[in-house]
């Protein structure tokens, strides 16, 4: 049962050689916490020198392609995620879904593809604002997971949800922590439903906006497992702060 909190952080397409240092920084910091699980998803040139500046945290991309290999220009497959020193990959992200026509299917087979592959994988979901205003955040969400979640929940951690508003990435908005509190709680009734026993290894994070002002109390919201950090992931300063958040008292 994978139950340290999870604090992952999205660079986005940031970050150029000079931000390994940053990257020494953080896992730094994360060596003063055990108690918490932490991970950068860096942009996949950086993954091979991350993998040899960083000793405590883990490493994962962006994005994978659903093939193992193939005439698909621009595109890396899982396999070579692993080969350069990844452990997990985020699939189905909203500027991917937005920006790059992503459906439920191809997300679930990017899925199929990384968790074959033997590296974890974090399922991102979220609605839009209309979504919400109109009172279908619940059916939205749970009707993504429904199309994106691989079939099977495989080792304890290796599947992690991302419950990420779209309207909250990158505008300092969140939802109120009730908002919250039942979104995740409506996420793990559907993996209970979907997966059986084998759900209780699976963690929900929330993501969208979190950063060293509400890390806390959003980390305390019911089935909250985690963070998926994407500007505030950027300096060890910020990113260390969500991580103490999240740390347990006997760290
Ligand atoms: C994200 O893009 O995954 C994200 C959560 O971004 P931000 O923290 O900047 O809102």
């Amino acid at each position: 049962m994978p139950n340290r909190p999870y604090i992952v952080g999205n660079w986005k397409m940031n970050g150029m050689r000079a931000a390994l240092s940053e990257a020494r920084a953080i896992d730094r910091g994360a060596a003063r916490h055990p108690g918490v699980q932490v991970a950068i998803a860096p942009p996949d040139t950086l993954i091979s020198l991350m993998a040899e500046a960083v000793e405590t945290i883990s490493l994962g991309g962006q994005d994978c392609h659903e093939a193992g290999s193939g005439a698909f220009t621009g595109d890396v497959s899982a396999a070579m995620l692993a080969d350069v020193g990844a452990s997990f990959v985020i699939v189905g992200h909203s500027e991917r879904r937005a920006g790059h026509a992503e459906t439920d299917a191809i997300v679930r087979a990017k899925a199929e593809a990384a968790t074959a592959a033997g590296l974890g994988v974090i399922v991102c979901v979220g609605e839009t604002e209309a979504q919400r205003d109109a009172g279908n955040a619940e059916q939205v969400v749970t009707m993504q997971l429904e199309g994106s979640l691989p079939d099977e929940a495989g080792t304890p951690g290796q599947v992690t949800v991302a419950y990420e508003p779209v309207w909250a990435i990158g505008t300092g908005r969140v939802p109120s922590l009730d908002d919250v509190s039942a979104m995740h709680r409506a996420i793990r009734a559907k993996l209970e439903a979907r997966y059986g026993a084998p759900s209780a290894g699976v963690r929900i994070l929330y993501g969208g906006s979190v950063n060293a002002g509400n890390a806390a109390e959003l980390l305390h919201c019911d089935e909250v497992g985690g963070a998926l950090v994407g500007g505030a992931s950027l300096t060890a300063e910020s990113f260390l702060t969500i991580v103490s958040a999240a740390a347990p008292e006997t760290d």
